[in-house]
Formats: structure tokens, C-alpha cells, sequence
């Protein structure tokens, strides 16, 4: 008889700079699936502008996955398959939502998959309704003043208000 495979631990990493219900609805299928998520928050100095610090990204992510037990929060920099086998998971998560983001999800799977063959990567789909849902849009229509109760948890819609109207004050100034 084949040996019982391990629990799989799946490692969620991204920018999460807003965390959206696009993003919950992946963590939650894979909450489901995988004995343990860890959602890592990247340290990324190539991507210059980010509305909220690491911590903060880390501090709402905390809030909005506490339901689930089994999923933890992370942040890490530096080569996403190195954290994967530090914190011992076997799976790189990652969304897919439209084509457009197929090509380069797909360029980094490979490039893992070069650099560390024991790590799968896993691509999940989110409902329909948040498939065309992104952090950008959403700090973009939070700064036009449009409704984004649709797309974020009201705790971090709060945080995001905030943090665009202290940004309008400091520029106005
Ligand atoms: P990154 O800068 O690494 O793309 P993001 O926070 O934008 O960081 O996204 C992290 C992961 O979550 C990526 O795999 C992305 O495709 C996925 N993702 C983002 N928004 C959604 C969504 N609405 N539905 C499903 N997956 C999503």
C-alpha cells in the first residue's frame, strides 16, 4: 500500500495592498482543501508605491482571516519558493482571474518550478463575482469616492477611506 501523503500546507503570497473579498474567497476554498494557509505579504522593493505599510497589509489580514483556523499570516521577502520550503509548505497558491492574468502567473510557476521542483503551484479561481476584482480598482474607485462595500470587508473599507483622505489632506497641504 502507498504511503498516507502529508497534510498539505499551501503558502498564499502576494502584495494584499488592499486585502479584497477576491482574495477572502480564494483563502477560503483553500482553507477548505489544504490542512494549512499561511498568507505571506511581500516585502517587495520593486513595487515602489503601496498605499499601506507591511504591517498594517499584515494587521488587516489578521482581522479578516481569523475565522478560519487552520490559515495563518506571514510577512517575507526575497524569493517566494525559499519561504515556501522555510515555513514547510509544498503548494504556492495563486489566483487566476481573467486570461490576462494567466501568462505571467503562468512564467512565475514555471520559473518555481525551475528553482524549487518539490513545490507545486497551485492556481485557484474566485467566484464569478470578484473575477474582475483587484486591489488597484478598488483604491481607485475608493479614491473617486465610489461605493466598494461589493469588494472589501467594512473594516478594511474603513481603513482604506481613511488612509485616502488623510493622503488628500497631506496633498492639498
Ligand atoms: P501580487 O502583486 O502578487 O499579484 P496581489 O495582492 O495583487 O499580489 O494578488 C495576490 C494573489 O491573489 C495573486 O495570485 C492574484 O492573482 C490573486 N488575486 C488577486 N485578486 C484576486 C481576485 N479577485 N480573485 C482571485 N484571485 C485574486
Amino acid at each position: 500500500m502507498a504511503p498516507a501523503n502529508p497534510p498539505a500546507h499551501a503558502l498564499y503570497p502576494g502584495s494584499f495592498d488592499v486585502v479584497t473579498l477576491g482574495h477572502l474567497d480564494v483563502i477560503r476554498r483553500a482553507a477548505r482543501i489544504f490542512a494549512r494557509v499561511t498568507v505571506a505579504v511581500a516585502h517587495n522593493p520593486a513595487k515602489i508605491y503601496a498605499l499601506f505599510t507591511v504591517e498594517e497589509r499584515l494587521a488587516m489580514l489578521r482581522v479578516s482571516v481569523k475565522k478560519w483556523r487552520n490559515v495563518d499570516v506571514a510577512s517575507f521577502s526575497g524569493l517566494t519558493v525559499n519561504v515556501a520550503s522555510q515555513v514547510g509548505a509544498t503548494v504556492i497558491l495563486r489566483g487566476l482571474r481573467a486570461v490576462s492574468d494567466f501568462e505571467y502567473e503562468l512564467q512565475m510557476a514555471m520559473m518555481n518550478d525551475n528553482l524549487a521542483p518539490d513545490v507545486t503551484t497551485v492556481f485557484m479561481a474566485p467566484s464569478p463575482q470578484y473575477s474582475f476584482l483587484s486591489s488597484s480598482s478598488v483604491k481607485e474607485i475608493a479614491r473617486l469616492g465610489g461605493d466598494i462595500s461589493d469588494f472589501v470587508t467594512p473594516a478594511v473599507a474603513r481603513e482604506l477611506i481613511a488612509r485616502i483622505r488623510a493622503e488628500s489632506v497631506n496633498e492639498s497641504c
